[in-house]
């Protein structure tokens, strides 16, 4: 089944698409991971967008309709994908539809995380990221430990470059603005899934677990 993912930056999509990826076998499509990987690289295309990204703005639809293209038509992730970052906007959710209906698929479940702006902000500010093992930990909830992987005691830590104070108020500004009205879209299509984003994050996973499961059965 396909499943997108929905919640303001610092939600928890791509902690809980992770998991579910692994419970389900399904295949995480995240938009912003794609386009970091871009910038990283210093890709023409990755430079052309690094400032629309750590200025907290949305990449151009084009660009972001043609990557997600990209792995909708792939036939090994033919109904088992997780969008996670995608749609941002209306015309994405539009596109969306008509990119599922062109390679024979349906989108089953659309899940809101919910959460609350100050923890939010907590959230975005206190995420490193180890560059070793990629894990994500948070300085104020989930403090970086020892890690099962050897290589990983020489741990690296990154802060994304669109996690400071100032970018997370256009973030959020943004997704009220272009990603909260997409919601309703799904609303309408009776695929909407509310969860408490506040919740510890195994509490969350058994809760989509269990929605996931029974619109399997
Ligand atoms: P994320 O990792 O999902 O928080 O995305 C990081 C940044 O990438 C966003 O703030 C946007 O600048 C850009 N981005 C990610 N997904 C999209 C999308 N679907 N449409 C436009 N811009 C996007």
């Amino acid at each position: 089944m396909n499943i997108v993912i929905f919640g303001p930056p610092g939600a928890g999509k791509g902690t809980q698409s992770l998991r579910l990826v692994k419970e389900f076998n399904l295949s995480q499509l995240s938009t912003g991971d794609l386009l970091r990987d871009e910038v990283n690289k210093k890709t023409n295309f990755g430079n052309q967008i690094e400032e629309i990204m750590k200025t907290g703005g949305l990449v151009s639809d084009d660009i972001i309709n043609n990557l997600i293209e990209k792995k909708i038509s792939d036939p090994q992730f033919k109904n088992k994908i997780i969008f996670d970052g995608f749609p941002r906007n209306l015309d994405q959710a539009k596109k969306l539809d008509i990119l599922l209906e062109k390679y024979d698929q349906k989108m089953s479940l659309a899940i809101n995380l919910k959460v609350d702006n100050e923890i939010l902000t907590k959230r975005i500010t206190g995420r490193v990221i180890c560059s070793v093992c990629n894990k994500t930990f948070n300085i104020f909830f989930n403090p970086p430990k020892s890690c099962e992987i050897k290589e990983c005691s020489k741990r690296k830590l990154n802060q994304r470059s669109d996690d400071n104070e100032e970018t997370i108020v256009k973030r959020l500004k943004t997704y009220d603005e272009k990603t909260f009205p997409v919601l309703d879209y799904y609303l309408k299509k009776g695929i909407i899934k509310n969860v408490d984003g506040m919740q510890e994050i195994s509490a969350i996973s058994d809760q989509l677990f269990t929605v996931i499961r029974a619109l399997r059965s």
